[in-house]
């Protein structure tokens, strides 16, 4: 008997989304080029309960395999791989057949493919998926783009496979034409490289200044987890702090190297936000953190001269009042809406652009269960996102960011805190201009401005540059 559906590409996120689907009770046929990872999903599929998937090796047999009109879902590596494993496929789909990209695929591809096989009578969907491993596996956040037609096949199986929420459904909609799909994706994940940033930079506060120790640290975020910021980032986050590394007598978060890379969709939001002429400092900033990260040597040298400077003591040695500390939380709270409405605006700009008809509130509510930015605000962004009030979010929460920056350079919170990684790589590169030119270092303006504020006692130099790196480095 035909199975409902195939998957091609069984990796992280193939192995674990073909195990979800079957186990939601559609049948379905897998294939991956290297075959062993086929038999293991067979295997896994049956110490998981039996669930009805069909293993192949050959791409003629998974094809046939798979009732009519046939859909094909693949997730392999984006680029060629994806033009790759289409040309091996369509070899044996007839017309009204539906290939589904769920990887991570610059949109400007799936559009470009959607036309080419439009021409062989082939459906094209470009399909955002999040939530990792165990979002793929049960229930991630599902966001298809491209052919309608297609995603009418294959509705019935997302709504059960993707993550459910109570108040607000599944966490799947049809996204829009062309590449919508992969776009919004590639703005979340966008949204998520900000995020992550600032939590490494209340993190880094708490820590350096605060001088928490990771027990600490694990019940502050614990308890913010059970307001406001509730998430799933903030209940990772707290996680880490308990983790302990292989002999069991260190934690795991003091021992990572603060230096972390990027896998490219956060490097695209950015350039996206350059070509659309939208702001997005926060995650253009957590991009730039990224690519400090990396010059793990010259911060340590930029660090003996910060402190060579005068300010190593002022640095570590002041005395924090502690009670201030829960500032950071609403300093991070009011980041984390600049930040996501950021990556909405950059949406709504591309979907003018495009003509997609993009629904902002709806994706709010997609994002709500099953992904990584899933956040309790987003229902506040949810019902925030619609029309003209976009516009009024925007200028509500730049204003209010400014407000609080204004607040804490006159030392009356910490809120500058989290936007001060704007200038971190001006100061870098004042430090690494200062160390070749063999000159005294020039603080600054911005961070003289800082050292009449509670800022002035952040963190050690080489973490004050990053803002937690090694929290960051994490994930
Ligand atoms: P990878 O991105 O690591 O890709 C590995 C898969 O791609 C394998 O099945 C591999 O086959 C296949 N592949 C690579 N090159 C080729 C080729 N030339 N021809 C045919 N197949 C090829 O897998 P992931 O599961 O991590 O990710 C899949 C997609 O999902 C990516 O686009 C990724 O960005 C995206 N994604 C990943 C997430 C994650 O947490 N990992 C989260 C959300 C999205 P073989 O075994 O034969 O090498």
């Amino acid at each position: 008997k035909p199975t409902r559906i195939g998957l091609a590409g069984l990796a992280v996120m193939g192995q674990n989304l073909a195990l979800n689907i079957a186990e939601k009770g559609f049948p379905i046929s897998v294939y991956n080029r290297t075959t062993s990872k086929v038999d293991e999903t067979v295997e896994r599929a049956k110490k998981e309960g039996n669930l009805p998937l069909y293993g192949f090796h050959d791409p003629e047999s998974f094809v046939k395999s798979i009732q009519k009109p046939r859909v094909v879902i693949m997730l392999v590596k984006a680029g060629a791989p994806v033009d790759q494993t289409i040309k091996t496929l369509s070899v044996y789909l007839e017309k009204g057949d539906c290939i589904i990209d769920g990887g991570n695929e610059w949109y400007e591809n799936t559009e470009r493919r959607e036309k080419a096989m439009a021409e062989l009578g082939l459906l094209y969907l470009g399909m955002g998926v999040s939530g990792g491993e165990e979002g793929a596996r049960y229930g991630p956040s599902m966001m298809p783009g491209g052919s309608f037609e297609a995603y009418k096949y294959i509705e019935d199986i997302l709504l059960k496979v993707s993550a459910q929420v109570p108040d607000s459904g599944p966490c799947v909609t049809f996204i829009g034409k062309g590449g919508s799909g992969n776009f919004v994706k590639m703005i979340h994940n966008g949204i998520e490289c900000g995020d992550m940033q600032l939590i490494a930079e209340a993190y880094d506060v708490l820590k350096s200044v605060g001088k928490l120790s990771n027990e600490e640290l694990q019940k502050v975020f614990s308890e913010w987890n059970k307001g406001e910021l509730l998430s799933f980032l903030i209940e990772i986050t707290a996680d880490i702090f308990g983790i302990k590394d292989d002999k069991g007598d260190a934690y795991l978060v003091d021992k990572v190297l603060d230096k972390t890379g990027m896998k490219g969709t956060g490097k695209w939001t950015v350039q996206q936000a350059a070509e659309l002429s939208i702001a997005a400092p926060t995650i253009e900033s957590s991009l730039d953190a990224r690519f400090l990260s990396g010059l793990k040597d010259e911060r340590v040298e930029a660090s003996k001269v910060f402190k060579a400077g005068g300010f190593g003591d002022i640095l570590t040695d002041q005395e924090v009042d502690k009670s201030k500390l829960v500032d950071v939380r609403q300093a991070l709270y009011a980041s984390r809406i600049c930040s996501y409405a950021q990556g909405m605006n950059l949406i709504r700009a591309k979907s003018i652009e495009k003509g997609w008809d993009l629904k902002l509130g709806e994706l709010a509510r997609i994002w709500k269960g099953g992904c990584i930015i899933r956040a309790v605000f987003l229902d506040r962004i949810s019902r925030l996102m619609t029309g003209i009030l976009i516009l009024q979010t925007f200028l509500w929460t730049q204003s209010f960011r400014r407000r609080l920056l204004s607040d804490s350079l006159r030392g009356e919170g910490w809120y500058a805190l989290l936007s001060t990684q704007v200038s971190a790589p001006q100061v870098l590169s004042t430090f690494k201009i200062a160390k070749q030119s063999k000159i005294s270092v020039p603080i600054s303006r911005r961070v003289q401005l800082e050292q009449n504020s509670p800022l002035s006692i952040i963190t050690s130099a080489e973490n004050f540059m990053l803002g937690g790196a090694s929290i960051n480095s994490f994930w």
